[in-house]
């Protein structure tokens, strides 16, 4: 039985994700803005804002020093809705920043000892194709740069923890349909969150440091 922490486990592909660990038999942490909103979710919910800091140490606090095996950076906004490159809102372009990009950061450093101590522990950032520097699609500008920021972070990580048996994945989940997806998205979420489980498994040293697709493909950086 692994400990799977998940950020963002209350809905969308996060809730997916956390029900299939839970129905596989592992111990499930969710961490979450509103616990007291996440009755439904399987595991055990405790809070975090992702892009606070204080939160993010409160959090690691609360996991009493017990190893994570798995931890999954789920948690994502789209951005503000004036986000063209012709039309920023700068401060909503920074939020997104703070939770897209140094969220994940955040996190995993919070939770290393934790990570440390599990033994070939695994962390997966949930990252987007639209942050790949191949797509050169124009809007969403700071969805985009948010994501493609975090896919270097993913690299970063990579290099950087392979040294205590910590494997990275930056994994694009496909369009899905959630509340960010919406309801014309390609996948549902319970087939999105199946492919990712799938890469995230068999994830190790071997392969860390790539974006991969939820279908277990490589992605262009
Ligand atoms: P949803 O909007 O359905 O869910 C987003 C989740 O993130 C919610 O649980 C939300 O919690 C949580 N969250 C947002 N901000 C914070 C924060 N500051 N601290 C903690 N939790 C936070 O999105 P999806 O499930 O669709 O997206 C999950 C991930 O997949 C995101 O990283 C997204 O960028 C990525 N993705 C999604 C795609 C899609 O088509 N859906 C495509 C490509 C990537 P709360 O309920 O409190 O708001």
């Amino acid at each position: 039985m692994a400990t799977v922490v998940i950020t963002g486990g209350n809905r969308g592909i996060g809730l997916h994700l956390a029900r299939l660990y839970a129905d596989a038999g592992h111990e499930v942490v969710i961490g979450v803005r509103r616990p007291e909103a996440a009755a439904d979710a399987p595991g055990e919910a405790l809070a975090l804002d992702v892009g606070d800091d204080a939160s993010v140490a409160a959090f690691a606090g609360s996991l009493n020093g017990r190893n994570v095996d798995i931890l999954i950076n789920n948690a994502g906004v789209s951005g503000p809705e004036r986000q063209s490159a012709r039309d920023t809102d700068f401060a909503g372009f920074l939020d997104t920043l703070n939770i897209n990009t140094l969220g994940p950061l955040r996190v995993t450093q919070a939770l290393l000892p934790n990570l440390r101590q599990a033994g070939n522990a695994k962390v997966a950032i949930v990252s987007s194709r639209m942050g790949s520097l191949a797509s050169t699609e124009p809007d969403m500008v700071a969805y985009r740069a948010s994501k493609a920021a975090v896919n270097k972070v993913a690299q970063c990580l990579a290099t950087n923890l392979a040294a205590d048996g910590i494997a990275i994945a930056a994994l694009h989940p496909g369009w899905v349909r959630t509340d960010m997806g919406g309801p014309s998205a390609d996948l549902a979420p319970e087939e999105s969150a199946r492919g990712l489980k799938e890469v995230i498994d068999g994830l190790s040293l071997a392969t860390t440091g790539h974006f991969w697709n939820y279908d277990g493909g490589f992605l262009p950086w």
